[in-house]
């Protein structure tokens, strides 16, 4: 059973309640693939430019996390009723969970729910 910690962005937090994130979390499809059953153990939400998150990740592991996905909305963003890659909100994502799984060592997932089509979630560990 994989315990999920979930980062969001501050720029989506006054218009995304997470219900696709939290749907896919519990029905363990698109960006939870791969996990044997997924449990929530907690939600932070990002602050620009990112500082304070290497802390979130530690916080969120001594609650018991083993697993930290970051909300596709970071690097995706919707055309045409379609999510594709690229232009998401946040300009460094990948610096972001590279130095989060590095400095709170947990591995981080790319990717939660409504994926771009082709798009596997990229680990970074
Ligand atoms: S650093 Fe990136 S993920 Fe964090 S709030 Fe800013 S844009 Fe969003």
């Amino acid at each position: 059973m994989a315990k999920i910690g979930l980062i969001r962005c501050e720029k989506n937090e006054t218009r995304c309640p997470l219900t696709g994130c939290l749907n896919c979390l519990e029905n363990g499809v698109q960006g939870f693939v791969g996990h044997d059953g997924t449990s929530l153990v907690g939600v932070f939400t990002c602050r620009c430019p990112g500082e304070g998150l290497v802390n979130m990740a530690k916080i969120l592991k001594s609650k018991g996390a083993d697993t930290i996905h970051f909300c596709t909305c970071t690097f995706a963003h919707r055309e045409g009723g379609k999510w594709v890659e690229g232009e998401g909100f946040c300009d460094h994502v990948d610096d972001i969970l590279a130095q989060v799984s590095r400095e709170a060592q947990i591995p981080c997932v790319k990717g939660t729910a409504h994926l771009p089509e082709g798009y596997r979630p990229q680990v970074f560990k």
